[in-house]
């Protein structure tokens, strides 16, 4: 017994010992990367002769500093934003003119950048939804709803009316492709839309397109937007996919059109997409194709992609810039945005009366001043100025805090 005890006193001795052995050592170790990174951080000429003996007896330690000094600049280069000059942009456009006219199946993927200009923040620009998550800081803007599809939206429309644009894929939830006219089936909204909520109850799946956001009451894993379906009773969802969910709903996302697209496509023009979401979805790129067999890749984008090096062209600038040039080299005039005619309007299902205030958020009317038949915009608005919604990153924090914990 006696001797057991014994036993445990020595063992726990030991591995205090051990523990603070382990302590001392850390606590060398920081010292000897606070000292080589004093002296890295001085110019070469300023370095003492003890400094340069430093640097030789801790070659590990000054590897490593470097190491994570070249990581950071190749990071912040990456999210820099970068422009190219009046002559560059204008010869860049000519190039992506003559591929877009020799095209057999052009496919356009498009990402926040697109919608800037509309008012709606992109993702991940330097003032991107997700870079501000990323800092904890939260997300508000105002006037969503007053959103219009923007020139660039506009532009896509044509090349599609034109028959030179065969699809559209893209990753904005704000629904602006479709009020621009833009037909349906030529767009996959691969992470939903934010006008639609979806019966799925009913076989097939019940859409009823809005004339508001939807995603108000919705936030990450919870998608019910708190009215119901008036055929069968149902639950109405949203169409939002967050992160780490998948889409399986047929429309919007329209996942068969994406997927056929990218399989007859042999240019896609990527436009104001950091594509790093876009490029995990392996069947966009077709990656099982050899390399000289795939789509050449034009990108319109001020920040890096992911999948420059692999890119016939990439344009730096904005999108509005670059279509604005590109029309003018394709001989298209684009018209501007007419509300009027606006499809959103004939795709609506109006609310059923008592539904009416079953939402705060501003209703689309067809033209300033015009009747509004499905809810007074007056009395809907709730008169704050910030936004929240589902597919605002709305639960967003709350899904990465869950997931560290769970680490
Ligand atoms: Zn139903």
């Amino acid at each position: 017994m006696a001797e057991d005890e014994d036993g445990g006193v020595s063992l726990r001795v030991e591995r205090k010992a051990t523990e603070k052995a382990r302590i001392l050592q850390r606590e060398s170790e920081r010292n000897i990367f606070r000292l080589v990174g004093q002296i890295l951080r001085k110019a070469e000429s300023e370095r003492s002769e003890e400094d340069a003996a430093m640097l030789l007896l801790h070659r590990d330690a000054a590897e490593e500093l470097c190491r994570r000094q070249r990581c950071r600049s190749v990071l912040k280069r990456k999210q820099e934003e970068v422009f190219d000059n009046a002559e560059e942009l204008q010869t860049k456009v000519r190039q992506l003119a003559a591929a877009i006219k020799q095209a057999n199946h052009l496919v356009v993927y498009t990402g926040a950048g697109i919608s800037t200009a509309a008012s709606i923040p992109d993702y991940r620009g330097p003032n991107g939804v997700w870079t501000q998550l990323q800092k904890g800081r939260t997300v508000s803007s105002s006037d969503l709803s007053k959103a219009q599809p923007t020139f660039t939206h506009m532009c896509v429309r044509m090349l599609h009316k034109e028959m030179m644009v065969k699809h559209v894929v893209s990753q904005n939830c704000d629904g602006l492709h479709v009020r621009s006219g833009l037909p349906r089936q030529a767009l996959s909204e691969l992470h939903g839309n934010m006008f639609i909520e979806v019966c799925t109850s009913c076989s097939p799946v019940r859409e009823f397109v809005r004339l508001f956001d939807v995603t108000e009451r919705t936030s990450l894993h919870r998608h019910m937007t708190g009215r119901r379906c008036c055929h069968c009773g149902g639950e109405l969802r949203d169409t939002i996919v967050h992160f780490r969910e998948r889409g399986t709903l047929e429309q919007p996302l329209n996942w068969k059109g994406a997927v056929e697209a990218a399989e007859a496509a042999d240019v896609i023009l990527c436009l104001g997409s950091s594509l790093k979401v876009l490029k995990k979805y392996s069947c966009l790129w077709s990656m099982n194709r050899p390399a000289n067999k795939r789509p050449k890749l034009y990108i319109v984008n001020l920040q890096w992609t992911p999948k420059d090096d692999l890119a016939e062209l990439k344009i730096h600038s904005k999108c509005d810039d670059v279509m604005s040039l590109l029309m003018k080299e394709l001989n298209l005039q684009v018209p501007s945005y007419d509300r009027a005619e606006d499809p959103i309007f004939r795709l609506a299902t109006p609310l059923q009366p008592e539904e009416v205030k079953s939402h705060t958020r501003e209703v689309i009317v067809p033209l300033d001043g015009a009747d509004d038949n499905a809810a007074d915009p007056e009395e809907a608005t709730d008169g704050g100025s910030s936004v929240q919604g589902g597919w605002f990153g709305r639960g967003y924090s709350k899904g990465r805090r869950k997931k560290k914990k769970s680490l």
